[in-house]
């Protein structure tokens, strides 16, 4: 055997290789093999604990029955139900396995070791994999200082002087994960308007669906005005579609064209365009899952302030929460007792925790474990 095939590894891109792998939320069967409990709960990626519509599960389980046939490479019903919705053309949209996969789409139609990509400090942390994974430069610009009122938020004026002549796209998630802080509308439409032609802004509305109802939307109608907006929203969150793995881009044809040379011809299953097509049918349960999350989310934040714990303004279902030193003990003491959270070291976060939203008993238990862990110190 040549010495090389004892590394095969090694035979990955430099690209690749000065990767640091994503780090997802504990999953709940870990917990329970690590530390052997069975009451846990995950308030630790975001999802939607209310679920989807019960409409979507309907046509998930009857979709299951042809799960033997490929699905529709183009996803014809899916994309009309879509650009119905949006008021936007299906050569608009495009689907992928999860947002997260439009990322890398994106990344790879876009970017070469000849290009950079910006993106922000404490910004979502898929942005800086994905842009590098291509080999292009991936541009950090700083985050809004601690004196600005939306602290560790975006800051648009940073972003625009970190474009370059070789910037092919700029990451943007509003709001953002994991600081859950959002942008104003009109300097986010500002932004757009003057960032050059040459450089793609993909606005990541992945918390979409609770967004809009602390002011975030209106994006879909710049699209007429910015022919290199690239909008992504999930059915991950909002719609309780997580495992589900559906996501769209909606964007200039051309764009969208791109995007589909390189997409796998299947990577939308059959059972999720099933659920997604039912899921959009029923905006009803939609609306009403997000106002009750928000109203949990302001009950969390109201416990938070009456136990002296700060947290940052969050227009999504999170919250990033400041612990202080203790951040990764308290950690390990909410695992203990069955509730897993995000730490946030990996972001340079290093004295935040991020909790989801989750039922209003979640919360109550997060709550008092969390109180008490922080009068403990
Ligand atoms: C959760 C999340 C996504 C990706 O979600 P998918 O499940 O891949 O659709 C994208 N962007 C942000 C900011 C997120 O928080």
């Amino acid at each position: 055997m040549g010495s090389g095939a004892a590394h095969p590894g090694k035979l990955a891109s430099q690209a690749v290789l000065a990767l640091s792998p994503y780090v997802p939320g504990k999953p709940i069967s870990e917990l329970q093999r690590e530390y052997g409990l069975q009451d846990i709960i995950k308030l630790a990626s975001n999802e939607n604990p209310w679920g989807p519509s019960p409409r979507a599960l309907q046509a998930m389980r009857q979709a299951v029955d042809e799960v033997w046939l490929y699905p529709d490479g183009s996803a014809h019903e899916l994309k009309q139900a879509l650009a119905q919705a949006l008021r936007v053309n299906t050569t608009q949209v495009t689907l992928g396995n999860g947002s997260n996969e439009l990322l890398l789409l994106l990344a790879e139609a876009f970017l070469t070791n000849a290009h950079s990509a910006v993106c922000s400090q404490y910004g979502f942390a898929i942005y800086p994999l994905v842009i590098r994974a291509t080999g292009a430069r991936c541009i950090e610009a700083p985050a809004l200082p601690a004196s600005a009122r939306m602290l560790h938020g975006h800051d648009l004026a940073a972003m625009a002087a970190a474009i370059s002549a070789d910037t092919r796209l700029v990451f943007i998630a509003n709001p953002n994960n994991p600081t859950g802080t959002w942008l104003d509308n009109g300097a986010l439409r500002s932004f757009i308007a003057t960032a050059p032609a040459h450089t793609l802004v993909v606005l990541d509305e992945a918390y979409y669906e609770y967004a809009r109802h602390a002011g975030c939307e209106g994006s879909i109608g710049w699209l007429q005005e910015f022919p290199n907006l690239v909008i992504l929203r999930t059915m991950s969150k909002g719609y309780g579609l997580a495992g589900m793995r559906i996501g769209y881009a909606i964007s200039h044809p051309e764009v969208a064209d791109a995007l589909n040379r390189i997409r796998p011809a299947f990577n939308v299953s059959n059972v999720a365009q099933a659920g997604a097509i039912a899921a959009l049918a029923d905006s009803a349960h939609v609306n009403q899952v997000a106002l009750r999350t928000i109203a949990e989310r302001e009950r969390v934040q109201a416990g938070l302030t009456a136990a002296g714990i700060r947290y940052l303004p969050s227009a999504a279902n999170f919250l990033l929460v400041e612990i202080g030193a203790r951040a990764l003990e308290v950690y390990e003491q909410l695992l203990r007792g069955g509730i897993i959270v995000r730490p946030t070291v990996g972001y340079g976060l290093a004295q935040h925790l991020r909790i989801s939203i989750g039922l209003p008993e979640h919360n109550d238990r997060l709550l008092a474990q969390l109180t008490q862990l922080m009068r403990a110190a």
